[in-house]
């Protein structure tokens, strides 16, 4: 049995104890595998055990693997989006995670408008407020929400944010909370063309205690294929 598959399934394992200790049910938690720096053969080892989603967080890596790839994978943008790559995912991924400026938002929109397609997004929330992640503060995402709920082609689903990277997976436990309490804020204010159904929180380190707290969509890499190498880029998160 592949490595890949020994990892997925342990993961799969864990979200199914995860949701029974808590009470929810494992279909509301979407694992989305974290294929970046890891080749097309590792990902096909996924695809054949069944996953469909996968997370890469470089545009150009991204679009070299959605074309050597299944056309049935939902490939989803999970990393910091430059807005003069918009051009190449537009309308071909199923979600971009991490629209963190109305500038970003404003160009998937007029793109999404020129080429006549609709796309899905969430907003990126530093809850943590560290200084070196991306990301809208907790206060200043339900008013952002608000205003970029008005651009045409766009649907904004949800949020995503990436907790601090911390030794006991616990210590998240109040980020992932907050991040819960502000999607429900949110959901109260019935903002037209906006739904909370996607919380995106949760990875390798912490997707147990993500879960816990409510996450509907896990982005885990490492724990799947396998510590990543980095040879003369740093990561990118
Ligand atoms: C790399 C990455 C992940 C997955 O990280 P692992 O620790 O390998 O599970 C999740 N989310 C984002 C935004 C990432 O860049």
């Amino acid at each position: 049995m592949s490595e890949v598959y020994e990892g997925l399934k342990n993961v799969v394992e864990q979200v199914k104890e995860t949701c029974a200790k808590v009470g929810r049910d494992p279909d509301e938690v979407c694992l989305v595998a974290v294929s970046k720096t890891k080749p097309a053969d590792m990902i096909r080892e996924a695809y054949a055990a069944g996953v469909r989603d996968f997370g890469e967080n470089k545009v150009q890596e991204l679009c070299d693997k959605m074309e050597r790839l299944p056309q049935d994978i939902r490939w989803h943008m999970i990393g910091h989006l430059q807005r003069n790559k918009v051009k190449y995912i537009v309308g071909k991924v199923a979600l971009i995670h991490s629209v963190d400026s109305m500038r970003l938002a404003a160009e998937i929109s007029r793109l999404a408008v020129l080429n006549n397609v609709e796309q899905d997004i969430l907003i990126e929330v530093n809850v943590g407020g560290e200084a070196t992640k991306f990301g809208l503060s907790t206060e200043e995402t339900i008013q952002f929400v608000k205003e970029a709920a008005k651009l045409p082609n766009i649907h904004i689903k949800g949020l995503m944010t990436s907790a601090p990277y911390v030794e006991d997976s616990k210590e998240n436990l109040p980020i992932f909370h907050k991040m819960k309490e502000l999607a429900v804020d949110i959901s109260k204010e019935n903002i037209d063309n906006v739904s909370m159904n996607i919380l995106s929180m949760g990875m390798s380190q912490d997707f147990v205690a993500a879960i816990q707290e409510g996450s509907t969509m896990i982005r885990v890499g490492s724990k799947i294929f396998g510590q990543r190498y980095y040879f003369n880029q740093g990561e990118q998160m």
